[in-house]
Parts: C-alpha cells; sequence; structure tokens
C-alpha cells in the first residue's frame, strides 16, 4: 500500500501524524505493508519551493494508491498572488487525480448527538452518505462574467451541462455503494425547473429499473431535500446529486453533526483516491495539539474501504473510535464535564491501542 501524505499547514500536520499512529495500528492488526511518502501542498510548499502544488507532489500523488490530505492555507498566504493561494493547490491535486466522485458520510452517533444543533432525537442515528458529482455542471461550464449586452443592460451567465456519461458513472457509483448499506438511494435535482435536471432524473430511473431493481430509488427536488435534512435526517441513507447541489447539501449535512471535526470525506476517480477531512487547517488553534483528528481518522477508514476494499480493517477503525467514545475520551471540541479530557495525539493513540487490543 503507497500512500502519499500531504498534511498541509496549520493543523494538519497534527491529525495526519494521528491518522497515521492509526493506520500503523490497523496494518498490524490486519498484516498488511504501508509505506508512506510525504510531500509539499498549499503553504508550506509555498514556502519551500514557491508554489502551492510542487511537480514532485503530483508525480508522488499519481503513482500512490492513495494520498492522504490533512488541510491547506492560513492567514500567512492570505495575501499571496491568487495563482499561488494555498487552494490552487487542492483544486490542482484534485484535478491532477480526475476525481469525478466526492463522498461526504454524516453520522451522529449518540456520543456527540448533543452538539448538533438539532434535538437530539431528530439528530441521534442519522447516517448518511452524499456522493457528490465533482468535475460537472455549471461550476466547469462556460463562465460568461459581468458585460453590457446589446441593449446596455449588464448581464452575466453560467452555464450547467452534463453529459449521459458523467450522469452514469457517478449514479452507477451511489447504486453500487447502496447495495453496501441500507440500499436506498435518494437523487436530487431540480427537474421542474432545470433540463439538466430532468435528463438526470430520466437516467437514474432507467439505470435503477434496469440495473439496481433492489435499490430503492427516491426522487427530490433540492429546495424540499433541504427541508428534509433539517426535519428528518435518519430518512437518507445515499443521497445522490450533481456538483452544485452536493456543494450546498454537503455542508448542511455537515451542521447536524455537531463538530467539524468528526466529519471526513473521499475523492475518487478512476485512479488514485483522496481523502481528506472536511475542515480546514484551523490556524486559531493548530500547534497547541487540540484538534480533534476524528475526521483524519475516519478519511483512513474510508480510504480502506474505498480504495483497497479493506472492509473489516476499516469496519475496525470506526469501532475502536466508539469503543475510545465510550470510555469517555475526547478532544476539547467535543469535551463536557465528566469525560476526560484529551490531545490530538492521544486520541490517536488511544484508537491505536484500541484496534491491538
Ligand atoms: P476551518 O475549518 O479551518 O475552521 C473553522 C473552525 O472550526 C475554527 O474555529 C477551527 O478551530 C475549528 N476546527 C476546524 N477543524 C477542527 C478540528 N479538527 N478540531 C477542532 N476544531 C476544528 O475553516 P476556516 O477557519 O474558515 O479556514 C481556515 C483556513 O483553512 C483558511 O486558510 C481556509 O482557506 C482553509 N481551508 C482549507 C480547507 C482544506 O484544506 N480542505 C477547507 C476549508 C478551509
Amino acid at each position: 500500500m503507497k500512500i502519499t501524505l500531504l498534511p498541509g499547514d496549520g493543523i494538519g500536520p497534527e491529525i495526519v501524524d494521528a491518522a497515521i499512529a492509526v493506520l500503523n495500528a490497523t496494518a498490524k492488526k490486519f498484516g498488511f505493508d504501508v509505506t508512506y511518502d510525504k510531500q509539499l501542498l498549499g503553504g508550506c510548499a509555498i514556502d519551500a519551493t514557491g508554489v502551492p502544488m510542487p511537480e514532485a507532489t503530483v508525480v508522488s500523488a499519481k503513482a500512490a494508491d492513495a494520498v492522504l490530505l490533512g488541510a491547506v492555507g492560513g492567514p500567512k498566504w492570505d495575501n499571496v498572488a491568487p495563482e499561488v493561494r494555498p487552494e490552487k493547490g487542492l483544486l490542482g491535486i484534485r484535478k491532477a487525480l480526475g476525481l469525478y466522485c466526492n463522498l461526504r458520510p454524516m453520522v451522529v452517533s449518540k456520543f456527540t448527538a448533543y452538539l448538533s444543533p438539532l434535538k437530539t432525537e431528530i439528530a441521534e442515528g442519522a447516517d448518511l452518505l452524499i456522493v457528490r458529482e465533482l468535475t460537472g455542471g455549471i461550476y466547469f461550464g462556460e463562465h460568461n462574467e459581468a458585460h453590457l449586452n446589446a441593449q446596455g443592460i449588464e448581464e452575466a451567465s453560467d452555464v450547467e451541462l452534463y453529459t449521459r456519461p458523467e450522469i452514469e458513472r457517478i449514479a452507477k457509483f451511489a447504486f453500487e455503494v447502496a447495495r453496501k448499506r441500507r440500499g436506498k438511494v435518494t437523487s436530487v435535482d431540480k427537474s421542474n425547473v432545470l433540463g439538466t435536471s430532468r435528463m438526470w432524473r430520466k437516467i437514474v430511473s432507467e439505470m435503477q429499473s434496469k440495473n439496481y431493481p433492489d435499490i430503492e430509488l427516491t426522487n427530490l427536488y433540492v429546495d424540499n431535500c433541504a427541508m428534509q435534512l433539517v426535519l428528518n435526517p435518519r430518512q437518507f441513507d445515499v443521497i445522490l446529486t450533481n456538483n452544485m447541489f452536493g456543494d450546498i447539501l454537503s455542508d448542511e449535512a455537515s451542521t447536524i453533526a455537531g463538530s467539524i471535526g468528526l466529519l471526513p470525506s473521499a475523492s475518487l476517480g478512476d485512479g488514485t483516491g483522496l481523502y481528506e477531512p472536511i475542515h480546514g487547517s484551523a490556524p486559531d488553534i493548530a500547534g497547541q495539539g487540540i484538534a480533534n483528528p476524528l475526521a483524519t481518522i475516519l478519511s483512513v477508514a474510508m480510504m480502506l474501504r474505498y480504495s483497497f476494499d479493506l472492509i473489516d480493517p476499516a469496519n475496525a477503525i470506526e469501532a475502536a473510535i466508539i469503543c475510545v467514545m465510550d470510555q469517555g475520551y475526547r478532544t476539547s471540541d467535543l469535551y463536557k464535564e465528566g469525560l476526560t479530557k484529551v490531545s490530538t495525539s492521544e486520541m490517536g493513540c488511544l484508537i491505536a491501542q484500541e484496534l491491538l487490543i
């Protein structure tokens, strides 16, 4: 297993170290070998090489089986030229790896339900996965910036374009992953208004009746989905949607979990997959050893599941996290009276130890 590590900036190196401790323990328990190649991305890469994504990083990532990323950016680089901003590294690496499928799971366990902005009885037990198309749609269509039209009125437009193969490959992923979960797909669109959405709904429905009759498919308009997420998040298993709706709905869903430090993600293409927590580099707490590493550790579990099909090791990491939480250990962001506060590295060690029991 060849993993490229991109710890990045701020809390990135701390949370990635904790995740490596857990991955090493998992490898020991299940008898597989991992080799790491640490590379630069983001602000640290700008400092060392002048660019946010050095060529060596791309070469390493493309040659790896998977990439684990911490986070990039911070105030130090807020005023650098737009073309060398740390975020350029993030977008650049996603593009270089051709990642078209973004996965954002959101689980509300009994240990964290009290942190949710929703009532505990509504949030607790929610367990959903958003499958978002990542390289098509309006974000990548033609952008006509603001200009004066023939009548002298200022106008701008952005084009939403999807092709059948783009929709088929992301829908296939959602159906297949639903088979390994609870067998439900909610496809989200705006087919009452948009032509792309009508084609999306037609193709997804055709695929379900032809190839996935065992999967329960529900179609929802995006506005209704946004409401249903806060009214009853437990109704969802897999949510399949396009680039822009996925961007918005995944951020909405993430707030339900209560702490941004709990949420992992995966971005997949036809080759190397990229795994990263959904949060940023948290410069306000960097270097203090108090960041929550669980989102990164859960990203490692996703890596084992989606890039290596190592289901038992992935499940073992998630079970070890539950055991450690059950014993009352929490990082600062999840802490409340009566529990034991631990540092970033202690949390990583506790989960690693739990795996090796
Ligand atoms: P952020 O996610 O870094 O932080 C938001 C808040 O959540 C902060 O209060 C932070 O302390 C807290 N937080 C984040 N992760 C945490 C963790 N693991 N444990 C405990 N608390 C945590 O977002 P921001 O402050 O808007 O951005 C900071 C920098 O990160 C910016 O430079 C931004 O561009 C960058 N950023 C990077 C990514 C990425 O690398 N994928 C994503 C978002 C933001």
